[in-house]
């Protein structure tokens, strides 16, 4: 035993050899070991460099930089690569998952919320949890029932739910401890990002600003779930005075009163970092609801705080600076990337960073200690603005982005976003930040009479707006980068056919791990970008690698699984299977294999096409409103949802039972019985059917 105590010592220093920490002990290497489960507190993720061998929060440091101290998995040994084990999530709809790994066991969630406790060795399930997320609740989020993961401290795992509900669990036993409601379930609010944990509060927002909702985030006791404090990101009715000075000062810059009667906006909906030497929590805020600024504040105005980074008291959640990436953000720009910090040094000087591959296309790099602008730099096509302040940071927005009612705008990127949620990974050793990107454009207008429906999309985009020749020209194209944050430009790249890549991983092994959206898992160099090793996943992979000891040998573990946003609007965008939702395991020498690919079910026949085509036009409007955000543009699913093309012959014959009242409601279909009636899904109906045959090949 004391052998064995002394060899994974021995290991855990080779693995840090970077690190002059001599604060290593044995316990992460000890898989179900008489240690507390999930004994971590701010001590830990301070000192988290000290033990490489856990990933004990969302970017493994609260600085989230994604990297791996982690040393045995090299550029000269990455091609003996194999899989560890895998474990299966019985779902389909993806996963965007970070799994925890704290002292052996990994605590990870699948869809709709449930946790699993894991044998990080083994992968063998050591408990499960599921807190019975409402399964319609899909209908009011806009990204699908995935979620990004768990958080632990001291004994408990925490997460948010879809439905709003914030819980914490024994990680011992996998029994509920708590759980409180942190959303107004009458609001299409919806949580899918990871908590943060900080001096024994948890950290959570929740999503929603494609509904119209406000956005906020909220402080919970760790111990207790009651709420310590709340932030909200847009000011609210003026007539009923503001929360803060904070509030006040944000309130000027709205015009109009639809704001704070349609919510306005600005969720936060996953990226904290934390600085615990400032005490400072940073967050990024959502776009605005309506998209357009006409809609929401007729009058002008910047709109705080919409696409926009945030420093708050971690304490109290007081107000200390706010940096807006764009102004008025009109084109669903987020700036709810995640941020990670860093110290550079920049014209010879040396400055804490907080730096973002933001959704609008540029690199930002901020002073964290006061919200000051250095730099942001373009890393995809872009037309939005006209160039950006250097002293400022304020963008001129170009006259091409400003799209209105009756002539539609193609601006770049477009609403999925030059990078989105998918974590990027910040080497200290190099300087080097390594991200997934994509270029793509939209075609923008808004529709001026639009009224706001509560609980239902409100982007206001205008189905009757001209399009513009160009629109025919938007392409769709993958990245990955290894970005010189200082130089503002890419030491390499990798591109990709299809966009929606994966989070990247860097380790001080060299290597740079990457999963893709056609379905393969990718070990690069991460000095030169040569690629050392593939492996196919049998599914898309979109989340994040973490790596991690389990008795002294090094793994990487990634979800794999395709869906929410990008692949639920489908459109045949990636060839790969979806429905083999998994953790997957890798280590050297690893031989476990994964089972063959189930075949492709056969197609049945659909009925014949015989209603009028007008009662097929009202169907297709009304499927692009009501259907298309899950079942996919033009009837085309990305996978995960059942392609509505194929539908059996009893689906059918209770097709308008099932969108009316909703008898499939375990399976994740709504009602919709509120919103149609039955002419309206028998005019859906036969919309499909007429695509199906369209389609047939
Ligand atoms: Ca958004």
């Amino acid at each position: 035993m004391r052998r064995f105590v002394l060899i994974s010592v021995l290991l855990v220093l080779a693995a840090c050899s970077n690190d002059q920490s001599s604060q290593q002990t044995s316990s992460e290497s000890a898989p179900t070991s008489a240690a507390p489960a999930a004994n971590v507190d701010g001590a830990r993720i301070v000192a988290a460099n000290a033990e490489p061998g856990n990933w004990m929060t969302y970017g493994r440091t609260y600085g989230e930089d994604h990297y791996s101290p982690l040393d045995q998995i090299t550029t000269e040994n990455a091609k003996q690569l194999g899989l560890a084990w895998h474990f299966d999530i019985p779902d389909a709809r993806g996963l965007e998952v970070t799994p925890i790994v704290v002292d052996g066991v990994m605590y990870t969630t699948g869809n709709y919320n449930v946790l699993y406790a894991l044998d990080a060795k083994t992968g063998e399930e050591l408990w499960s949890y599921d807190p019975q997320v409402r399964r319609d609740w899909g209908r009011y989020s806009c990204c699908g029932t995935i979620n990004r993961g768990p958080a632990v401290w001291k004994g408990k795992v925490y997460e948010g739910t879809l439905d709003g509900r914030l819980i914490a669990v024994d990680a011992k036993t996998g029994k509920l401890v708590w759980e409180t409601q942190t959303t107004d379930p009458k609001k299409a609010l919806s949580i899918t990002g990871a908590p943060r944990i900080i001096k024994d509060k948890v950290l959570i927002g929740a999503g929603g600003a494609e509904f119209g909702v406000r956005g906020y985030i909220s402080a919970y006791d760790a111990e207790t779930g009651k709420q310590i404090w709340r932030f909200y990101t847009v000011p609210g009715d003026p007539s009923k005075g503001f929360e803060n000075k904070a509030m006040e000062m944000a309130a000027k810059t709205w015009t109009g009163d639809r704001w704070w009667k349609t919510g306005g906006g600005g969720t936060v909906w996953d990226s904290m970092s934390y600085d615990p030497d400032l005490n400072l929590l940073y967050f990024g805020t959502g776009n605005g609801s309506e998209w357009a600024r006409e809609l929401r504040s007729p009058k002008g105005g910047d709109n705080l705080f919409l696409t926009s980074i945030v420093a708050v008291d971690a304490d109290t959640g007081k107000y200390v600076w706010h940096f807006q990436e764009v102004p008025a953000d009109q084109w669903d720009y987020d700036a709810c990337q995640q941020m990670v910090l860093a110290d550079l040094v920049i014209d010879g000087k040396q400055r804490k960073v907080l730096m973002q591959a933001a959704k609008d296309g540029y690199f930002y790099i901020l002073d964290r200690t006061n919200g000051q602008f250095i730099s942001a730099t373009p890393f995809v096509k872009t037309n939005w603005n006209n160039g950006i302040d250097p002293k400022t940071g304020r963008p001129d927005v170009s006259k091409t982005a400003l799209y209105g009612s009756k002539e539609a705008s193609v601006v770049w990127p477009g609403p999925l976003g030059a990078h989105d949620w998918q974590s990027m990974s910040f080497d200290p050793r190099s300087g080097l930040v390594y991200f997934s990107a994509q270029d793509q454009g939209f075609a923008y207008s808004f529709d001026p009479n639009w009224k706001h429906k509560e609980m239902q999309w409100n982007l206001a985009q205008s189905p009757d707006a001209k399009t513009p020749p160009e629109a025919a020209q938007i392409t769709y194209r993958g990245y990955l980068y290894a970005w010189d944050p200082i130089a503002g430009k890419p030491v390499w790249t990798v591109d990709y056919d299809d966009m929606w890549n994966g989070g990247v991983l860097a380790t001080a092994g060299n290597i740079v791990a990457q999963g893709t959206a056609d379905g393969r898992f990718i070990v690069y160099r991460s000095d030169n970008g040569q690629k050392l090793w593939e492996t196919p996943a049998q599914t898309a992979v979109m989340a994040g690698p973490i790596s991690y000891l389990a008795d002294g040998e090094q793994y990487i573990a990634v979800a794999a699984g395709w869906g929410g946003s990008v692949p639920l609007l489908g459109g045949g965008m990636t060839p790969v299977h979806s429905g083999n939702n998994r953790i997957l395991v890798y280590k050297l020498g690893g031989t476990a294999k994964l089972p063959p690919m189930p075949p492709a079910p056969a197609i049945p026949n659909q009925p014949p096409v015989n209603a009028p085509p007008e009662m097929i036009a009202k169907g297709g409007a009304l499927y692009d409103r009501y259907c298309s955000n899950c079942h996919g543009i033009g009837v085309i699913s990305g996978g995960m949802i059942p392609d509505l093309r194929h539908m059996r012959h009893e689906v059918h014959q209770s097709f308008v039972n099932i969108v009316l009242n909703g008898t499939r409601m375990r399976k994740g279909m709504a009602a919709f019985g509120d919103i149609l009636d039955e002419k309206d899904a028998e005019a859906i109906h036969a919309y499909i059917i007429s695509v199906a045959h369209e389609t047939e090949n």
